[in-house]
């Protein structure tokens, strides 16, 4: 008999992996062509090639006793040294390597941050839509997750809304731009808006309030600059994954940074240590971080996405549909044609469309359209997606 607490978000959760499974099955059927399944973000785009290069050159030539070891619980040194002077480089920002513990990706590096920082009961804001699983996150480590719900028509962060939800036990604030699930990226006003409420909000407390930034995507943009949140807000603990910009998601690598002029960082960086210790699963593991020694500044070739997105982007829109421009991850958010999220997802499968309801990630009456596919899938599915929208409109 499993927990009654997994028992809980298992029975209220929509698995979006369910969806993805039933897709292939279809395509089994049918042939992959005729299935649109735009279900889950695993990258499509090749990862560049310095990767492979680059295992294949330490395999090759390191110590293999000393490489496959066990690390130190918050990484290399040279390898944390690496991605502080990377940060600085990019961002002319201030790390140096004690403020970066690598992690088994960002999934690794949250459940780090909320055993590091949460007591039971303890809230975690963040703004909705947003990511379905910081609920297991928080509430695995016996927090409570706290949304602050977008503005649906802009899907950038409400002042009223965001204010409200932060209280005395408001321990951090998840903030994830660009966006999973709608690919919004949040403007400057955005974050200035935010980090002004938090700074207010600290002070009334008389406790930190941790912003952490979730950058998954942060490579993933197009056009845009994204505003980098240390700058507006000196709490602020970025959180990464190469799963994205590197596509090797499978290979499990990430980090934590915080810059010295974070409150209590020694503290914190002796309870990270602590968390690494006692969960026991989450360090990065040993030849991927080798590997970002040669990979810091690579990344996948992100004008492949940024078409798939215009086919999709501008297609649904000639056709009728109210979708919101995405300017990052792989994303699109589109209004469903009923307020049923969940039903529209059921009749798009008539049409051979698979889709993500926006209510598994707090964002009913919408879904979700991963855009992880090749471009001919993406142009090939316009009929379909055509015909349901014909569907609706002549019901
Ligand atoms: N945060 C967001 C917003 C994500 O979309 C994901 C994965 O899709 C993660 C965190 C977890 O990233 P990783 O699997 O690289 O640890």
């Amino acid at each position: 008999m499993i927990a009654k607490r997994l028992r809980e978000s298992l029975d209220s959760s929509i698995c979006i992996r369910d969806i993805f499974e039933e897709g292939k099955k279809l395509a089994a059927v049918y042939g992959a062509d005729n299935i649109f399944n735009f279900t889950i973000g695993n990258p499509s785009v090749e990862p560049p090639a310095i990767v492979n290069e680059s295992m294949k050159r330490i395999l090759d030539s390191e110590d293999a006793l000393a490489l496959h070891g066990y690390p130190a619980n918050v990484g290399y040194p040279e390898v944390r040294r690496c991605v502080a002077e990377h940060l600085n480089k990019t961002f002319g920002c201030n790390y140096d390597e004690n403020g970066i513990v690598m992690t088994a990706g960002a999934a690794a590096a949250i459940a780090i941050l909320c055993n590091t920082l949460l007591d039971m009961g303890d809230e975690v804001v963040t703004f909705a839509p947003y990511f379905w699983e910081y609920k297991s996150y928080v509430t695995s480590f016996y927090g409570r997750l706290v949304p602050a719900f977008c503005n649906m028509e802009t899907l950038q962060p409400d002042a009223w809304a965001f204010e409200t939800a932060l209280t005395p036990r408001t321990r951090f604030v998840i903030i994830n731009t660009p966006n999973n699930p709608t690919g919004a990226v949040y403007t400057k006003e955005s974050i200035k808006m935010v980090t002004d409420i938090l700074k207010r909000k600290q002070k009334e407390y008389g406790h930190p309030i941790y912003l952490v930034s979730d950058e998954p995507y942060r490579k993933l943009v197009y056009d845009m600059e994204v505003p980098y949140l240390t700058h507006y807000y000196r709490n602020t603990i970025v959180v990464y994954s190469y799963s994205k910009a590197l596509s090797v998601p499978g290979e499990r690598i990430g980090y934590i940074a915080m810059e010295p002029c974070v409150q209590d960082m020694e503290d914190l960086i002796a309870g990270i240590t602590a968390s690494i210790r006692y969960l026991g699963y989450v360090n990065a593991p040993t030849l991927q971080q080798r590997m970002l020694l040669d990979c810091v500044d690579a990344s996948v070739d992100i004008s492949i996405y940024k078409r798939t997105r215009d086919i999709l982007y501008e297609g649904l829109c000639d056709i009728g549909y109210t979708c919101i421009h995405p300017d990052g991850a792989f994303y699109l958010f589109v209004k469903a044609l009923e307020d049923d999220d969940s039903h529209f997802c059921e009749e798009a499968k008539k049409e051979r469309i698979l889709m993500a309801p926006g209510t598994a990630f707090s964002g009913p009456g919408w879904v979700r359209v991963s855009y992880c596919v090749p471009d001919e899938v993406a142009r090939a599915s316009l009929p379909a997606f055509k015909k349901l929208y014909d569907r609706y409109m002549n019901e």
